[in-house]
């Protein structure tokens, strides 16, 4: 049977934007994903959680799926400053951002908590973007492999399944840095981290499961990183915070 993984697009605004911006680059955004004759991708827009609410409303109708960037492990609770799994649900998100390097790195984040997180955002129905990545340190050691492929198996929850779950493979060298992993490292990678999901999720899962790139990509390296046959999407950082970019990265697939 063909596998069909329709490629994802997400974007990850990280701290940037007040609700000014949000209105205008969400809504222009809406109007062009709507004006389009064939949905040839998903497109997830990741704001910063107070701008969830005005997002979901300004993409309402579109097709265009909203997303947090992160979620605590607890339903609930005394955790000051946190947001759970089932408040963003409620608040109609669609997918949850975890362990991205920024929060593995700043927060401390390790792969226990990502995958206590992620098993409770899959318990309330919320799709989880499962982030690793190795650094630079660690590429030049050699350990690019084993690395990501630690990550991912202690990160994954054992429900995840290909409809719940994304992986998205993000060279921590490259976040940020405008240095993009080329087309032979991003295909090596992906296709690891295929190989490994079929031990972890079975075959079945591990060829429907979606691995996008996430790293520096832009309107000029999107096309012939989102034609690799691994990679399937892109989580995009600086190039999402502006639409013409970030529409033709959608428009690269
Ligand atoms: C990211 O934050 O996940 C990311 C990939 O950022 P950038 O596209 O800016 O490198």
């Amino acid at each position: 049977m063909a596998i069909t993984r329709l490629p994802l697009i997400a974007g990850n605004w990280k701290m940037n934007g007040v609700k000014k911006h949000a209105n205008k680059l969400a809504g222009s955004l809406a109007k062009r994903f709507r004006n389009q004759k064939k949905q040839k991708f998903e497109m997830l827009i990741c704001p910063p959680a107070p701008l969830i609410g005005p997002v979901v409303e300004a993409v309402r109708g579109t097709g265009i799926a909203v997303g947090s960037q992160d979620c605590h492990f607890e339903n609930a609770g005394a955790y000051t400053g946190e947001m759970s799994a089932e408040l963003l649900k409620s608040m109609e998100c669609k997918y949850v951002i975890l362990g991205h390097s920024e929060r593995r790195t700043l927060n401390k984040e390790t792969d226990a908590v990502i995958l206590n997180k992620a098993t409770t955002a899959h318990k309330v129905g919320l799709r989880t973007i499962i982030c690793i990545g190795e650094t630079l340190k660690q590429r030049e050691a050699g350990r690019t492999k084993s690395v990501n492929r630690k990550q991912l198996i202690n990160s994954l929850p054992h429900q995840a399944t290909a409809k719940n779950t994304v992986i998205a493979y993000e060279p921590v060298w490259a976040i940020g840095t405008g240095k993009v992993a080329s087309p032979d490292q991003a295909q090596d990678m992906h296709q690891m981290i295929r190989a490994e999901l079929y031990k972890l999720v079975g075959p079945a899962e591990a060829d429907e499961m979606r691995i996008v790139y996430g790293g520096s990509m832009n309107p000029i390296n999107a096309r012939e990183l989102l034609a690799l046959p691994d990679v399937d999407g892109g989580l995009i950082g600086g190039a999402s915070l502006i639409v013409k970019d970030f529409w033709s990265i959608g428009q690269a697939v």
